[in-house]
């Protein structure tokens, strides 16, 4: 595995028929960032900020986001930084927030949701993001969007955002990217609305399989049922990138099916942009990126869209994953 970090690191990812994708990484601190390029990242394309609000008494005020923000973007070196707004709320507390008890708390207050009801919490940390782009490349994330109606208003707020700072006379990168989370069925679904407007999306499978198949993504009980291999989940990844592809825009995946080797061949196939992981699964993933063909995997992703359950999927991509071996 070491030697494969080392012989992978540097190599672009791009396959054997020069289909060329960007392998990102996920980090949820500053530190996780400072070894990022050495490890083969070629971007952040999630930073959970909610480490950042989590473990203390109160909310980081906007100087101290501005500073971890610009921390990453600096260490990234102008390569581009997707960072997230505060997504609490489900399994994420945050004491000093007073979110009630909730019955489905995945269901529930919970991400945009918040912040759009909370709206100077937001204001603040789009402010804090919007000043650190001077220091690299940001990108705006917005998490749980399930319609049009969300997303508008929080590109209106970011807005407000950069009027206030530019009455403030601060310092701020007035062309930075937004784009939204797809991890509810209804967006993915609505994919094609939302990319006339987005500059981007990026799949959260984790929370997209959850509510696709209405699986508690927490609960060991059910999670026989919890697969990204679902063919559902399949048929919702491919719609997203499509409708992207048609309009322009760009698709990313930052859920844990981004950084499984499994997937890769169909990824490739579905024609997937951007893979965010753990820094740990780059060189795995990359190993499988370059030893493929784009054409070969695309008439595998469509012999996989023509399955009708997971074990099916996941035997057809073990068939592939032999051969690339
Ligand atoms: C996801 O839902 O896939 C995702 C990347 O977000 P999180 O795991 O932080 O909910
Ligand atoms: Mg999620």
């Amino acid at each position: 595995e070491r030697a494969d970090l080392e012989i992978y690191a540097n190599r672009a990812a791009v396959t054997k028929d020069g289909f060329r994708v960007e392998l990102a990484a996920n980090i949820g601190t500053v530190e996780e960032s400072l070894s990022l390029l050495e490890q083969g990242a070629e971007a952040v394309g999630l930073y959970r900020t909610e480490f950042l609000f989590m473990g203390q008494s109160q909310l980081p005020d906007e100087e101290t986001q501005y500073q971890a923000y610009s921390a990453v973007a600096e260490a990234m070196r102008g390569r581009p930084v997707v960072i997230r707004t505060l997504d609490i709320g489900g399994d994420k507390e945050l004491p000093y927030l007073e979110l009630p008890k909730e019955m489905n708390p995945f269901l529930g207050y919970r991400a945009i949701r918040i912040g759009l009801d909370r709206k100077e919490l937001l204001l603040t940390q789009l402010k804090a993001i919007a000043r650190a782009g001077v220091h690299g490349t940001v990108k705006i994330m917005f998490p749980m969007i399930s319609g049009l109606e969300e997303w508008r208003e929080a590109k209106v707020i970011y807005a407000q955002a950069c009027e206030q700072l530019r009455q403030e006379g601060k310092p701020f990168a007035d062309t930075v990217e937004l784009g939204i989370m797809i991890e509810v069925p209804s967006a993915a679904l609505m994919a094609d609305s939302f990319a006339k407007e987005v500059d981007f999306f990026s799949i959260g499978t984790n929370d997209l399989v959850q509510y696709t198949v209405a699986v508690d993504r927490m609960n060991e009980k059910v999670s026989h049922l919890y697969d990204y291999f679902h063919p559902a989940v399949i048929r919702l990844v491919k719609q997203v990138i499509d409708a992207s592809v048609r309009n322009g825009k760009w698709t990313g995946m930052c859920g844990t099916m981004a950084g499984d080797p499994l997937a890769a061949p169909l990824l490739v196939g579905l024609g997937l942009h951007e893979w965010s992981m753990s820094a740990s699964s780059l060189s795995k993933v990359k190993k499988v990126i370059v030893h493929v063909n784009r054409s070969e995997c695309a008439a595998l992703a469509e012999r996989v869209l023509a399955l009708d359950t997971a074990a099916e999927v996941r035997q057809a991509l073990e068939a592939f994953h032999r051969q690339v071996e």
